[in-house]
Order: structure tokens, then C-alpha cells, then sequence
């Protein structure tokens, strides 16, 4: 008997490498595989959107919206999908409703066919101009559910969000399982639900890192999921997805139709295999199964980031900490998925919290504008006193935040100027404002160049010199460990190494037959006063609020500095003055360096 067709989408190209690799995978290792994909019988390939954007801009130097008019043309015969954060576009704040629509507008003229549009709260008001913009463009908009677990989620509420969301006009709802906290009954349970009370297909996208999306899926399918997302197994399992090939044979042995064929996968794994090795010093820690996630609900690409932040300031020993501290944090703030931009939210303030060794004596401003209603509603009853606490006399937020925007394009326009050749540069500038410039500074001048890719570690020979050993700096011992060097053709040789286990890079400029170091430390000595001015995160300068000779209060914020994409404020920790100020914008600091002295 022959069943339905399951419809596949594949996330080759953007997921899966995001999950695995960073997001590194460059334009020039895909292209040579669109041939094969497109003629494969995929319904759509994910390849645009989530962190790709960034990516390209921030770390590979290549136009986003180039490659995506490059897959565009490679790929002419299926259907090209995006990830869009609502109201939130590729970015981390709310745009105003013009940035959105002119962004979905682009998107759909230089390529893109399906948007699958989220909100991290699933607050359906964030939904409701992109959905708007992309049924305008006459493309697909897909509706999606972030699937979380919390005494105030379940069925019953994802149901009334995609009503909701049918209700907008979407074509289709996606289930979006971000952390692989799905079991096979909830999904059964979910899938049903939708079928039963809506008239539009259902897509499933499940991360395998508890190790279940495999059952999910097939729990799915037999409760009547019409699309199923799936990763080529080059790139499968682990933070990423299940494997396409293995359900591909799963699908066609139970008789249901499918268009993909094995041998067809089977050719486009083994060129993503090669691919996969020349980004080696990208590969996640997390790319086996991992059950922990199941008990601390954090999906795994926080987890590396949160255990990278601890590790920088070598306090990796609080991991524990931070991740009894995160669903207490996430309580709090009435129960958001933790999916970009929440996760960073509930996740910085968590680190921040362990850390000061008492909860909420320095509040994010992204966790005070989040609880003023600048995101959204949360999906469960927020703390009040925490709220009167970072909010104070400042009004509460109740409805759709973007309202409160004012039309900004022309603005961004204005700033960026000259250096933006198309709209298109201009929404790049929207998204990544210092990033984008850079890279349009740099286009100007022909300098574009992309992060080094660190040469395969070859084996060392009996009698080699050793490239693991321990230095000692001011009485502090680190690990070294040298991983790799470039060609030593290069004008400027790039040493890779890790010091305790963090990636640094060094360049040595080959002058005059003299090599030197062009790095240099800050000179900023450490903190040993209470008076001294100190951060509990490493992080970059991002506004410096007082003057040397200027008298502050204690409590009072004299710096704003950002850390894993937020800004807090640091405080006075006395009352006095200020006697010095040993930073300025821009700066790289570390916990314990002394920012600034005060005076009693
Ligand atoms: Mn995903």
C-alpha cells in the first residue's frame, strides 16, 4: 500500500554547520554541490537567515545577500527557505515596522521562496509585519512554534498561537524545536492537535542533542506531519539534526513516498564529509548526544558559549552554578524558550549572577528592557519585584513594542551614507551595525579578507619540537598549546593556539628579517583597592559615563559594558571621585583589570 508523501527540507546549509561549525561553512564549499541538490527532490533548502548573516559579514567577508543571489542561480528548480526572528529580523533588537518590511521585501527579490518566521517569546504581535511583508512579496510564510517546556507550555498553548498564527494568514506552521527537548508522545501529541484544528501543513524541526528527534520524527509522521527537516549526515547528529539519508530509507521501506533517492545522498554526503574537515578547529564540543539538556532545558550552542565565557575569566568551575542558575533566571522571567535572543538574555544574567555572588546586583539592560515589555509579552506570570526593581519608575510596555518605533530606514540610510552601494548594504548596516561598516570600509578599499582557516594538524615526529607546555606570567601558570601555524610564504605568519583552552591567534609581521609580535598587552593594572572600578565579565567598552575629576555616588553606573552580545552597566562600587579612568570606548577588558579608580 502506498502512504502520503513526507516532503524533506534540508538544513545543509544553514543549521546544520551552524550547529557544527560555528557557521563557518563559505559560499565556494556550497556552490559546488547545488547541481546535485537541486536536481536531489528536496521541497526546500534551508540556507539563509539565523546566524549565517553574521557569519559572513563578521568572520568570512563575504556579502550575505551575494550568496544568497549565487545559490539563487545554483539552485533554480527548489525552493530556497530562510530563518527570520520576527520582529527581530537577522538582528538582536526590534526593528521598526519599515526595516522589517523592506528587509522581507529583499530577501524574497534576491532569492528566498519559504520564511520561517519566529518570535523568542511566541508572541504572535512580533509576527505580524513580517507575515504581512512576505505574503506581500507573494512568497511562502511559514508560522512557527518555538517549543519549550514549562509548567505554563504545552499543547493547549502552542495550539493558541497557531490559530493565532493561521488566523495572520500563514501557510504553514512549523513546530521548531531548537534545544531537542521534543519526545516522541508530546510530538504525537502536538502534531495531532494541528492537523486536527487547522487546515495547513505541518513541518517539524527537531535538534538531535538529547538524542530523540529521530523517534520525534517518526512519532510525527505517524500522527500525520506532512515536512520534516533533516541534515545530510555529513553534517548530522550531535547539536545538529537527524540524519536525511536514514529516514529517507525509513520513509521508503514503510511505503511512504518520497522523492529522494540514497545514491543521490550518498554522492552529496561525501563531498560535505571533505568539506567538514577543512573547518576542524570550528567542530563543536557538542556534537555527540548529550541528555544533560534534558535536565537543564539549555540548548547546546549556549552551553559552548556559556562554558567559553567562564573559561575566559577562569571560573569554569561555576559551569554547575550557572546551569542550576539559568531555569531560576528563566522562572523569573516568566518561563521564555531559550532560543536567540532569550537564550542570551536568561543566560548572561545567570553568569552574571553566579558570579557578583548575588543575584541581580547588576541587571542587564537587555533584562530590564525585557522586563519593561520591550520584547514582548513573556509566555508565564513574570517576578513583580524583580521587575519594580530593574524597571523603577519607568512605564510598563503592554502593547505590540514595535508601535512604539518610529519609521528608521531613512536614518540608517543617512548614517551609513556613501560606503552603502545598494538597499541591500544599507539592511546589512540595520543588522550589524559596527560589523557591516567594517566590511563596507573594507570593500571599499579591496582589503576584504576572511578569518584563517587553521591547516590540518599533521602528526608529530618522534624528536619534534614539543607544542604543549606551561608558562608562567606574573606568578599566574597557563596551558599553552600551539595548534597550528600558517604557510610561511605569508607576509604576516598566523600562529594558532590555545592558552587554558581558549583559541587565541597570534600574527608575527615578518619586518626587515626581524619578526615581532604585534599584539601587545593593556597595561591596566589589577584591582586591589575598593575603590577599584572592575567588570565580572570580559567584554568590549561601550560607553564611558564619567570624567576624571568627576564625583560619583556608589551604585551609580560609571561604565556600560558589553559581554556575550549584552550591555550592562557597571557600577560605582563607592562614593567619591574619580581619580582615574584607564579605558575608552572600543577597549577589550578582563575581570580583575582595574577600569577605574575612585577616590573616597
Ligand atoms: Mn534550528
Amino acid at each position: 500500500m502506498t502512504k502520503r508523501k513526507i516532503e524533506i527540507t534540508d538544513v545543509i546549509l544553514r543549521d546544520a554547520h551552524q550547529s557544527l561549525i560555528a557557521t563557518r561553512m563559505r559560499t565556494e564549499d556550497m556552490l559546488p554541490a547545488c547541481d546535485k541538490l537541486d536536481k536531489a527532490g528536496y521541497w526546500s533548502l534551508e540556507c539563509w537567515g539565523g546566524a549565517t548573516f553574521d557569519s559572513c559579514v563578521r568572520f568570512l567577508k563575504e556579502d550575505p545577500w551575494e550568496r544568497l543571489r549565487q545559490l539563487r542561480k545554483a539552485l533554480p528548480n527548489t525552493r530556497l527557505q530562510m530563518l527570520l526572528r520576527g520582529q527581530n529580523l537577522l538582528g538582536y533588537r526590534h526593528y521598526a515596522d519599515d526595516v522589517v518590511e523592506a528587509f522581507c521585501q529583499k530577501a524574497a527579490d534576491n532569492g528566498i521562496d519559504v520564511f520561517r518566521i519566529f518570535d523568542a517569546l511566541n508572541d504572535v504581535r512580533n509576527l505580524e509585519t513580517s507575515i504581512k511583508a512576505v505574503k506581500k512579496a507573494g512568497k511562502h510564510a511559514q508560522g512557527t512554534i518555538c517549543y519549550t517546556v514549562s509548567p505554563v507550555h504545552g499543547t493547549e498553548l502552542f495550539l493558541k498561537q497557531a490559530k493565532q498564527m493561521a488566523d495572520m494568514g500563514v501557510d504553514s506552521i512549523a513546530i521548531k524545536d531548537m534545544a531537542g527537548l521534543l519526545t516522541p508522545s508530546a510530538t504525537a501529541d502536538l502534531v495531532s492537535a494541528l492537523k486536527k484544528e487547522l487546515n495547513l501543513p505541518v513541518f517539524l524541526h527537531s535538534h538531535y542533542t538529547s538524542g530523540m528527534a529521530s523517534m520525534c520524527q517518526w512519532a510525527a509522521i505517524e500522527a500525520g506531519v506532512d515536512h520534516i527537516d533533516t541534515a545530510l549526515s555529513a553534517f548530522a547528529g550531535g547539536t545538529s539534526h537527524p540524519p536525511t539519508e536514514s529516514l529517507v530509507a525509513a520513509l521508503k521501506e514503510a511505503g511512504y513516498q518520497v522523492d529522494l533517492d540514497l545514491e543521490t545522498l550518498d554522492e552529496l554526503t561525501g563531498h560535505f564529509r571533505e568539506v567538514r574537515k577543512k573547518y576542524h578547529q570550528f567542530e563543536s564540543e557538542y556534537n555527540g548526544v548529550d541528555t544533560a539538556v534534558l535536565l537543564s532545558q539549555v540548548p547546546g550552542g549556549m552551553m559552548s558559549n556559556l562554558a567559553n565565557q567562564l573559561k575566559e575569566q577562569g571560573a569554569l568551575d561555576k559551569i554547575r552554578d550557572v546551569f542550576a542558575e539559568i531555569p531560576r533566571v528563566r522562572k523569573d522571567l516568566g518561563y521564555p524558550p531559550l532560543v536567540t535572543p532569550t537564550s542570551q538574555i536568561v543566560g548572561t544574567q545567570a553568569v552574571i549572577n553566579v558570579l557578583s555572588g548575588k543575584r541581580y546586583e547588576n541587571i542587564t539592560n537587555e533584562v530590564k528592557k525585557y522586563l519593561q515589555g520591550w520584547y514582548g509579552a513573556a509566555p508565564g506570570k513574570i517576578n513583580s519585584d524583580l521587575q519594580k526593581r530593574a524597571v523603577g519608575n519607568e512605564e510598563l510596555i503592554e502593547e505590540r513594542p514595535a508601535n512604539l518605533l518610529k519609521n528608521e530606514f531613512h536614518t540608517l540610510k543617512g548614517e551609513i551614507g556613501d560606503l552603502a552601494e545598494s538597499e541591500e548594504d544599507i539592511l546589512t548596516f540595520a543588522m550589524f551595525p559596527d560589523q557591516a561598516r567594517q566590511f563596507l570600509e573594507q570593500r571599499k578599499e579591496g582589503t576584504l579578507k576572511p578569518e584563517p582557516l587553521e591547516p590540518k594538524p599533521t602528526a608529530t615526529s618522534p624528536g619534534s619540537v614539543s607544542t604543549e607546555f606551561k608558562i608562567t606570567v606574573h606568578g599566574e601558570t597557563f596551558d599553552v598549546n600551539v595548534t597550528g601555524v600558517s604557510p610561511s610564504g605569508d607576509d604576516e605568519r598566523r600562529f594558532f593556539m590555545t592558552v587554558d583552552g581558549i583559541p587565541e591567534e597570534i600574527s608575527l609581521e615578518t619586518v626587515g628579517g626581524f619578526e615581532r609580535e604585534s599584539s601587545g598587552g593593556s597595561g591596566r593594572g589589577k584591582a586591589s583597592k575598593e575603590g577599584h572600578v572592575t567588570t565580572s565579565m570580559p567584554g568590549n567598552i561601550v560607553d564611558v559615563l564619567v570624567n576624571e575629576g568627576d564625583s560619583v555616588d556608589a551604585g551609580k553606573p560609571v561604565l556600560i559594558i558589553e559581554a556575550m552580545k549584552m550591555e550592562t552597566e557597571v557600577k560605582a562600587p563607592i562614593s567619591g571621585k574619580v581619580v582615574g579612568v584607564f579605558i575608552k570606548k572600543g577597549d577589550r577588558v578582563t575581570p580583575s583589570e582595574v577600569l577605574m579608580e575612585i577616590e573616597p
